[in-house]
């Protein structure tokens, strides 16, 4: 796909910019990070969509707004950690650490995160790939200035704001109702009774955030 930066630019100044994502550091990454080759050959025309996509396994690579989208919302600089549950393609955490972030990332499927892996490893990009299930958060690396969760979840793992910075964030997808899911920002401010501030936005579909792991050959 030779074209692909054309399409690349193409896929934000005509769909994701218009929705309303206005940084332009977003928007530069997302017009250098090949997506087609974060989606299995048979997909690949349908690469620079506005559209999520089968990666196989079951799971989606996110549509390439809801990627910007929720980048957006995390609100961090280069430099800064990051956590990201659901690897899925490696898709959203290329955008991540194009951008200058340190991402770790977990997949509970071990498959899928080994071929993650060895793809951001070849485009040379700086992501700790993890197999775990991403409830429990990875304090290993902790603490991260964001956590953004890339699969519907039904709660919100205590992890997650025990391994946040103060002041840092958690964008996730939070179920609304079977199905349908709705973006939540939670933000650390220990000041607060609650020890977080919440903000909602977008309405939004993802596959469900599910238990355990699932090995290579195993059940
Ligand atoms: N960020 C991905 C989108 C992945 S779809 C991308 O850019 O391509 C969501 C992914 O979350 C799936 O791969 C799914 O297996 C994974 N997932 C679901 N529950 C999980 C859990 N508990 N821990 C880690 N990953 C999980």
């Amino acid at each position: 796909m030779n074209n692909w930066r054309e399409l690349a630019t193409k896929l934000v100044e005509e769909h994701i910019a218009p929705q309303g994502v206005r940084d332009p550091q977003i928007l530069e990454a997302v017009k250098r990070v090949p997506r087609h080759l974060f989606v299995p050959e048979e997909m690949r025309r349908y690469s620079y969509y506005d559209s999520p996509l089968a990666i196989g396994e079951g799971q989606t690579i996110s549509q390439p707004y809801m990627v910007a989208r929720m980048t957006e919302l995390l609100a961090l600089k280069a430099g800064d950690k990051v956590l990201e549950i659901g690897t899925g393609s490696g898709y959203q955490a290329a955008v991540l650490a194009e951008m200058g972030m340190k991402v770790t990332t977990l997949e509970r499927i071990e498959k899928l995160a080994l071929k993650a892996k060895d793809l951001l490893q070849k485009l040379d990009y700086d992501v700790t790939c993890i197999v775990g299930d991403g409830r429990e958060g990875y304090p290993e690396n902790a603490p991260y200035r964001g956590v953004i969760v890339t699969a519907g979840a039904q709660e919100i793992a205590e992890a997650w704001l025990d391994q946040l910075d103060e002041g840092g964030r958690i964008v996730v997808p939070l179920i609304v109702q079977e199905g349908l899911y709705r973006l939540l920002v939670r933000q650390k401010d220990s000041s607060l009774k609650k020890g977080y501030l919440d903000t909602w936005d977008d309405y939004c579909r993802f596959v469900p955030l599910l238990p355990g792991v699932k090995k290579l050959g195993g059940a």
